[in-house]
């Protein structure tokens, strides 16, 4: 099987599209989100209405959780913060619908996926050193755990010697007594200095994991965040990617 993996969408429709398109090329069987379909972005209803159409399985994040009602807002940077206020007061009621009965969690094969750590799939931790990523390994059984969250790619590869390597080297064969942890990057919102947007290929009968960048109409999106009068930053953002 051949899976497309997305996350950290956003709203941003052109980045999704652009995203889309290439995965339709690239020829996959399903199509998985990882979550954070909306918040930032400036079509949030077009972005859940796609991905609704177009995933197998769509995980729920913090930004479609906290546009729910369902997290402290207090949790949120003041931009974050404007940008969920103003998603809530936009969403139509058929995607609230779709975002309220989203899983944490979704396993297929050896593989699980999640938003942001498989140790507590409810709570909105980040996985930002190896050490957080040594405790996550411990979470899941599978070969693989597959996450989104901190919208930047990597791998860390877990030898059987239990040694932790971050790679980059795309792409990557999946050694059998290996296991590993990956962020699949960020759809609509990058932040690792590549304004380009960020999707996955899983081929689990070749046993081989890449990333790909797809460049997208960046200004469009920004005209259309400066013009819902959404926070400057949030525009300015995603041309340089951070
Ligand atoms: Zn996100």
């Amino acid at each position: 099987m051949r899976y497309g993996l997305i996350s950290d969408i956003h709203g941003n429709l052109e980045a999704l599209e652009a995203v889309l398109s290439e995965i339709d090329k690239l020829r996959v069987d399903q199509i998985l989100c990882l979550g954070d379909v909306i918040g930032y972005g400036p079509n949030p209803t077009e972005c859940v209405k796609i991905v609704r159409e177009r995933t197998a399985v769509c995980l729920v994040g913090n930004h479609d959780e906290a546009s729910l009602g369902r997290v402290d807002l207090e949790f949120f940077n003041y931009m974050a913060k404007e940008a969920i206020e103003w998603t809530t007061s936009r969403l139509a009621s058929e995607a609230i619908e779709f975002l309220r009965t989203r899983p944490y969690t979704h396993e297929f094969e050896d593989y699980v996926i999640v938003h942001a750590t498989p140790e507590d799939p409810r709570r909105w931790n980040y996985i930002l050193s190896l050490d957080d990523a040594g405790q996550s390994f411990e979470a899941f059984d599978q070969q693989v755990c597959f996450i989104g969250h901190s919208h930047t790619p990597w791998v860390i590869d877990l030898d059987p010697d239990d040694h932790m390597r971050l790679r980059h080297d795309y792409p990557i064969k999946l050694q059998e007594q290996h296991r590993y942890l990956i962020n699949v990057g960020s759809v609509g919102q990058p932040r690792d200095r590549n304004p380009a947007a960020a999707f996955a290929i899983l081929d689990s009968h070749k046993r081989e994991y890449n990333l790909f960048r797809v460049p997208y109409n960046v200004v469009k999106t920004q005209m259309k965040i400066r013009a819902a009068g959404l926070p400057e930053f949030l525009a300015d953002r995603l041309s340089v990617g951070q």
